[in-house]
C-alpha cells in the first residue's frame, strides 16, 4: 500500500471515526453518510483493495467480517427485523473506497 488510504487512516487511528467494536482482524464504525438508520462499515486492519484481490490465507479475516456482521446487527437491535450485508465489488459494482469492506445496512423496521 502506497498510496493514501481513508480506511488505512481510520484503521491506524490517523483519521477520526466512532470505533464501536474491534478485532485482531478487524474494525467497525459507522458509515459517514448513511443510507439506513443503521450503517455500519466493517473494514478489515490489512488493505485489501477488493474482493477480486482476496487470497486463501485471508480466510480468518472473511469469517470475522461475518461474525461481527452478525454481532452488531444484534447490539444495533436489528437482527430479528432483519438488515442487508453487501459488498460492492469495483466500479462498476458500485466500490468508491478501494478497501475492501462489509456494509451492515438495516433498521428500516424494528
Ligand atoms: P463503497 O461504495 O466503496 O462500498 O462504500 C464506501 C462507503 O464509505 C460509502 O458508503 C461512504 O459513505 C463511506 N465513507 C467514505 N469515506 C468515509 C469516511 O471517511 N468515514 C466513514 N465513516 N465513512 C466513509
Ligand atoms: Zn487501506
Amino acid at each position: 500500500m502506497n498510496r493514501p488510504c481513508i480506511f488505512c487512516d481510520i484503521v491506524d487511528g490517523r483519521a477520526p471515526a466512532e470505533i464501536v467494536h474491534r478485532t485482531e482482524h478487524l474494525v467497525v464504525f459507522p458509515d459517514i453518510r448513511p443510507q439506513a438508520p443503521v450503517h455500519l462499515l466493517i473494514v478489515p486492519a490489512k488493505h485489501i483493495r477488493s474482493v477480486n484481490d482476496l487470497a486463501p490465507e485471508d480466510r480468518p479475516i472473511l469469517a470475522d467480517m461475518l461474525l461481527a456482521g452478525k454481532q452488531m446487527a444484534q447490539r444495533f437491535g436489528i437482527s430479528a427485523s432483519g438488515y442487508k450485508l453487501v459488498v460492492n465489488v469495483e466500479r462498476g459494482g458500485g466500490q468508491v473506497i478501494f478497501h475492501l469492506h462489509l456494509h451492515l445496512i438495516g433498521g428500516w423496521q424494528r
